[in-house]
């Protein structure tokens, strides 16, 4: 891919493990929350279960085929969302989103992006961010619902 290769180096090499070897395979037992995705331009798909406990993230799996970058930015998202509540997952995702449209982030917000900040290149293609976006938009689905059935 083009793209691809006109990103550093050492950002090629995250993408690619990510995309050669994605975390999180393992299916979700009695998910309490699940989300499809599906990226027309491309035809990237994301599958996202995740499951609750005490009120963070305990959970996650996604499932997914297309391009490398969505597939990368979905690998890394499952890392990321360990832990986590799921405003903290939203906050993340807004930061992400703001990295993705070439708006400033502080260091300590890039900190906590981890192995995501691999992506940053992908926002001088304009195209390719949908593919980026792709499992956050899973992600902010599958949350939306979640808030909705738990009040
Ligand atoms: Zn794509």
């Amino acid at each position: 891919m083009t793209e691809l290769n006109e990103l550093d180096d050492l950002y090629q090499e995250i993408i690619l493990d990510h995309y050669r070897h994605p975390r999180n395979q393992q299916a979700v037992e009695a998910p309490d929350m699940q989300a499809h995705a599906l990226n027309p331009f491309c035809g990237d798909e994301v599958d996202l279960q995740a499951r609750m406990e005490d009120g963070r993230i305990c959970e996650v799996c996604f499932k997914g085929r297309g391009c490398s970058i969505s597939q990368a930015s979905a690998s890394i998202m499952t890392e990321l969302l360990k832990g986590k509540t799921p405003e903290e997952a939203l906050e993340l995702y807004s930061v992400f989103r703001r990295l993705m449209f070439g708006e400033d982030i502080s260091e300590e917000e890039l900190d906590g992006m981890g192995e995501l900040g691999a992506l940053a290149g992908v926002r001088k293609f304009p195209v390719r961010i949908k593919c980026a976006l792709l499992g956050w938009n899973s992600l902010d689905d599958a949350i939306g619902e979640y808030a909705k059935a738990n009040g």
